[in-house]
Formats: structure tokens, C-alpha cells, sequence
């Protein structure tokens, strides 16, 4: 019988040197980054929920990352140390090993340290915390960070998002048989949804430059949405403005890739909002960077986001994320 000890030594326990001390004891110590305040982010990923219970332990271990990265990306946070608190059924080796792997590939990707958690028996549901840094200015009363939040949209930003949108509401779609995706569309689709992309260098290089933003995890409306509520703005989108992938385009069903675009989740691109004046810098960042960045509208005075066809009449379009997809 594997305990609960030899299953965290054997799988969780690399070493993690930006750590004083990492997994093992009753808690690990950290010393954050003199002048900078801690960015926290957790996020649950449920069986039967938000994977399905027989996807691939790898590309799980993944995205369990990855979708907490992005919340410090959407921050301007730098990541520095993670923890991971999993609930298993039972100890299956192999699949514990390919978790391992695939979540010890995103933390090497992104710099970030495993330094602790908690494993349990139960219903499988893997719960990840990051800790990120961002520059404070104490020098000021009160300090000042260089956090991009929710609630600094300003009338005249322009507003971006980096990436493609779609994809991976698209792969979800023929995952749960609503259509049937091309095997080449299929594989790159599912992949976005499978393994996602934290924008991390994009959140921070925004610092300084963006007034707001946000991950995109349920969909460009509803995040947009949450930046025009903390914010006390509204927004105009030109829907034939949105960075859609060619493949996505040549889908027969509109109104199925205009949901997926719109209110699809798990894209995890940032949304962001900054003045008409940081146009050329975010280009030549787009540049540097290698990723699209794609100015899309604008924030106005008002609540609520108007979405325009290429006509300039307002869409008729639902305002929040999808959850499930109907049959077609
Ligand atoms: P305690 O009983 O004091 O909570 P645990 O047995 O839960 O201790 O954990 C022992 C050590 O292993 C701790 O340092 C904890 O942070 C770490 N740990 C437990 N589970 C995990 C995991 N899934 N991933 C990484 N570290 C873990
Ligand atoms: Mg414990």
C-alpha cells in the first residue's frame, strides 16, 4: 500500500529552490521579493465538472497550472511559488506519474516552484494556489502597485484581447457531439482546451501600459463584463474586429462559432483596456512578443457591452458564458 507519504515523495517532492524551505514540513517558507506585494490566486478543477473524469492526466496536470498562471498574468504578476492540494479516489501510480509530469512542465515553463499542498481521499478534485509578485511603490501613501486590476477601465481606452478566440469552446463542442470538428481542426482545437497558453509575459509587460484586465476562462463577454462592473463603464465591440482563427471561421455553423467566440470559456487570452495612445507600443509589443494582440473596441460611458456586426448594428447576443452547448 502506498501512503500518503511516499505518494507526495515520490511525486511532488522536486526540489524547489526560490523556496527557504519547500514540501515537507507543516508549511513553507518564503521570502518574497523586497518592494513587492504578493498576488494570490486559487482555483478548483473538478471531475465531472471541469474535466472530464477520463481525460489525459497529463495535459490535467497542464491546464490545473495553467488556468492559475493566467489569473496572475491577467494581474501583471511575476509567478514564484505554487501549491497543489489534491483529492484522489484511489493511488493509481501511472496516472499520478503523468499528473506529475504535466503539472512539474508548466511550473518549469513558467519559473514557478511547488512548495507544499495537501492529499486526501475523496471525489477527484485537484485544487491549485499561485503566489506571484508585483513591483509596490512604498515611497507613496498608500503604496502604490503596478497590479493590472479590474476596475481601471477609462472612458477613450481602447479595448484588446491577445490570441484567438473560440477554439477551445469549439473543441468542447465536439467533445459533448454538438458538431463534428475536421480531424486537423479537432486536434488543434483541442489542444487550446486541453493545454492552454498563460499569457504571462503579455500581463507582464501590460504593467504601466494597460488601465485593466482580465483571463478570459468564461468567455469575452462575461470577463469583459466583470472589467465594466469594477470599472463603472460600458464597452462597443465590432464583432468583425475579433481575432478569430481562419479554421474557426470556415465553420458552416455561425451561430454556433459567434457563441463560441463571444461567450465560449477556456481560452484563457487576456482582455485588456489602454488608452488610444499606447496603440503603437502594444503593436510593436504584439511584435516582440510573437502573439496577436488585436484592438477590438472601445469602453464608453454607460453598463453592459454592445456588440456590432460589420454593418454597425448592435448584435443581438447573450451577455454571459455558456456552460453547455445545444444540440444543432
Ligand atoms: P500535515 O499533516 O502537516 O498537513 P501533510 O501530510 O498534509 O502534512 O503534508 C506533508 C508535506 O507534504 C507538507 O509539506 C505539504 O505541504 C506537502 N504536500 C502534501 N500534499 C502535497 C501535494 N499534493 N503536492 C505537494 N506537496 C504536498
Ligand atoms: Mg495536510
Amino acid at each position: 500500500m502506498t501512503s500518503e507519504f511516499d505518494l507526495i515523495r515520490q511525486h511532488f517532492s522536486r526540489p524547489a529552490p526560490s523556496a527557504i524551505l519547500g514540501v515537507g514540513d507543516d508549511a513553507a517558507l518564503l521570502q518574497p521579493t523586497q518592494d513587492h506585494c504578493l498576488a494570490v490566486s486559487s482555483d478548483t478543477l473538478l471531475a465531472g465538472v471541469h474535466f472530464f473524469p477520463n481525460a489525459d492526466p497529463l495535459d490535467l496536470g497542464w491546464k490545473a497550472l495553467a488556468v492559475n498562471l493566467s489569473d496572475l498574468a491577467a494581474m501583471g504578476a511575476l509567478p514564484r511559488w505554487v501549491t497543489l492540494a489534491l483529492t484522489l479516489p484511489n493511488v493509481d501510480a501511472a496516472w499520478l506519474n503523468a499528473f506529475a509530469t504535466g503539472f512539474y512542465d508548466c511550473a518549469k515553463r513558467y519559473g514557478v516552484d511547488l512548495v507544499g499542498g495537501d492529499t486526501t481521499r475523496g471525489g477527484l478534485s485537484i485544487t491549485v494556489t499561485v503566489i506571484g509578485e508585483v513591483p509596490l511603490d512604498t515611497s507613496q501613501h498608500p503604496p502604490v502597485t503596478q497590479a493590472l486590476r479590474r476596475d481601471g477601465a477609462r472612458l477613450g481606452d481602447m479595448v484588446w484581447v491577445s490570441g484567438e478566440l473560440g477554439a477551445a469552446a469549439l473543441a468542447l463542442a465536439d467533445l459533448q457531439a454538438c458538431i463534428a470538428l475536421d480531424k486537423s481542426s479537432k486536434n488543434l482545437f483541442t489542444q487550446r482546451l486541453h493545454r492552454p497558453t498563460p499569457r504571462v509575459e503579455l500581463g507582464l509587460a501590460l504593467r504601466g501600459i494597460a488601465h485593466s484586465a482580465i483571463d478570459i476562462s468564461d468567455g469575452l463577454l462575461a470577463d469583459l463584463g466583470h472589467i465594466l462592473v469594477a470599472s463603472g463603464v460600458g464597452a462597443v465591440l465590432n464583432y468583425a474586429q475579433l481575432p478569430i482563427h481562419s479554421e474557426v471561421r470556415n465553420i458552416a455553423n455561425l451561430n454556433l462559432v459567434q457563441r463560441c467566440v463571444l461567450a465560449g470559456g477556456d481560452d484563457y487570452e487576456l482582455c485588456f483596456t489602454a488608452p488610444l495612445a499606447a496603440q503603437q507600443v502594444l503593436e510593436k509589443l504584439a511584435q516582440d512578443l510573437d502573439l496577436k494582440l488585436t484592438a477590438i473596441g472601445y469602453i464608453e460611458a454607460g453598463k453592459g457591452v454592445r456588440v456590432l456586426d460589420g454593418e454597425g448594428n448592435t448584435m443581438l447576443v447573450s451577455q454571459h458564458g455558456y456552460d453547455h452547448f445545444e444540440k444543432q
